[in-house]
């Protein structure tokens, strides 16, 4: 990793940029071209291929000939392993040019990028790559006269959709379950930041992944997204993504082969502190930290901080002094805390909740500041005294809007973060131990923390209950969407 932004730019200056889609071991482009805007600056980094069913068609097609007819699915588990350990020390030693793609086209600050990002991008391959030989069938006892065999079986050909929040991370979340239990791919990144995706899919032809294993078309959703949704090969679908958009792919599988459709949307968290939390700085250290993180671009983002009355003014006073500290510039100098929104597009939709939170008279206790550049920049904003129903508390923003809501009771808490449509996540903040479980037991998210935000591992599961989405990404749990039960049963 470089030491400042100055060698950074160097860097960036020296890269060559992927812009065809990668089909079996084919660079493919498209009459049509699509460009990749640098959010930082809002200038053009490149154009890239537009694909659309005409270039979905021939990546299925490669991704089924590789299952049907390729080694991929046929190795042993343990070759399977070998192969994926060796696309992840590949991907190690391309480090600094994942990390400055990420942040050139979506603008995360690049210590971020180069750290978290790819950080869990490897051990993420690297996890599934050790599970892929550890994986048991069961044979159930059935009596004298019969076998059972219960086996598990790739499901076939997977499409893989994506967001650009973290391009590496969420791809590998699916592609590395996928690859370890014999899958192939179809990913379309999003349209943001395809660069990154584009080098990754690069990166495995040249680790020696066998081709068509996995490939990659570049579009737009409602093309390219469209058609690998609708795609009557395509045997699973494995969507991150807004909720608006995991609705059109089910809608997609209804209307085409009724493919599995696994989908990872949308969240408006809660964060519960109560007045009797072990550490209230770390808390809202983490509060803070939640809401500038990735510009506030996280599906997991604390957007909901529930305070209990009586620490409510000084708690929300600490976490906008801590918000006021954070440095906020050019997302490749290393010590930039937070970059700016990915997009002219995302930062109107959160520019417009802003204007119309302001339109009912919210107390905005924080503005976010002017920041002099023709990039598309916000600093954290933050709303007090918010309303649970309030829209600001209900709609998921996907940027750096903290909306702080107060209660009194436990059991007033636990309302409040149920009433989402939402269930990703949330955290509670108390030395009650005993509460701590009450109130965990009782959330319908599909992570809960206790006294702290965000952690986690490659062990534990991660995924939505409501209109949060269905299936679990990481852990052994991931497996599930890329494998079939089958039964076999043998009459002796
Ligand atoms: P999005 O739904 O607009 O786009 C996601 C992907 O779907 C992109 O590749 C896009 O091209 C494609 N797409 C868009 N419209 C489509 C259509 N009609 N048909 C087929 N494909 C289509 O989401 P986004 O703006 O890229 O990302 C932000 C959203 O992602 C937020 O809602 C966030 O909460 C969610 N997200 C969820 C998780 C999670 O794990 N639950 C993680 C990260 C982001």
């Amino acid at each position: 990793m470089f030491d400042s932004a100055e060698k950074w730019h160097g860097f960036v200056a020296t890269l060559k940029f992927p812009t065809t889609h990668i089909v079996g071991v084919e660079r493919i482009t498209s009459p049509q071209q699509m460009t990749v805007v640098n959010p930082t600056t809002g200038k053009i980094v490149t154009n890239i291929a537009q694909g659309t069913e005409i270039e979905i068609d021939l990546a299925v097609a490669a991704a089924r000939n590789a299952f049907d007819n390729g080694p991929w699915p046929r190795l042993a588990p343990r070759e399977r392993k070998e192969h994926m350990l060796k696309f992840a020390d590949t991907i190690e030693s391309h480090r600094d040019e994942l990390a400055a793609l990420v942040t050139l086209e979506m603008g995360k600050p690049i210590s971020d990028s180069w750290g978290i990002e790819l950080n869990a991008l490897l051990r993420t391959i690297r996890w599934f790559a050790e599970l892929a030989d550890k994986i048991y069938d069961e044979v159930p006892h059935v009596g004298e006269g019969a076998l059972a065999l219960i086996t598990r079986e790739p499901v076939g050909v997977v499409g893989v959709v994506t967001p650009w929040n973290f391009p590496l991370t969420l791809t590998g979340w699916k592609i590395a379950p996928a690859l370890a239990v014999g899958c192939t791919l179809v990913i379309k990144p999003s349209e943001i930041s395809s660069l990154s995706v584009l080098r990754l899919a690069e990166l495995a032809l040249e680790s020696g992944i066998p081709a068509g294993v996995i490939n990659v078309v570049t579009g737009l959703g409602t093309e390219a997204g469209k058609a690998l949704g609708v795609h009557n090969d395509v045997d699973a679908l494995a969507f991150t993504g807004s909720t608006a958009t995991g609705r059109q792919f089910l809608h997609y599988s209804a209307d085409s082969n009724l493919k599995h459709v696994w989908l990872e949307l949308g969240g408006k968290s809660a964060n519960i502190v109560f007045a009797d939390a072990p550490d209230l700085e770390a808390a809202a250290q983490a509060a803070a930290w939640g809401i500038r993180f990735n510009s506030g671009q996280m599906c997991t983002a604390p957007t909901r901080l529930l305070l209990q009355r009586s620490i409510q003014h000084s708690f929300t006073n600490r976490v906008i002094e801590i918000l006021q500290e954070i440095k906020v510039g050019d997302p490749f100098d290393p010590l930039t805390q937070m970059g700016p929104i990915a997009s002219a597009k995302q930062l109107n939709t959160i520019n417009s909740h802003i204007e119309s939170a302001r339109s009912r008279n919210l107390q905005e206790v924080l503005k976010s500041s002017t920041i002099e550049s023709d990039g598309f920049w916000l600093s954290p904003v933050v709303f007090s005294g918010i309303l649970p129903d309030d829209a600001l508390a209900q709609e998921e923003i996907f940027g750096p809007v903290l909306a702080v809501i107060a209660f009194d009771t436990e059991e007033e808490a636990v309302h409040i973060a149920n009433n989402s449509k939402y269930g990703l996540a949330a955290a509670i903040w108390t030395s009650d131990l005993s509460r701590a479980h009450k109130v965990a037991r009782k959330i319908k998210a599909g992570t809960v923390w206790v006294n702290c935000y965000e952690e986690g591992d490659l062990t534990v599961p991660f995924g939505g209950m409501k209109q949060s989405g269905n299936g679990r990404d990481k852990s052994i749990h991931a497996l599930d969407k890329y494998l079939e039960i089958k039964t076999t049963w043998v009459q002796l």
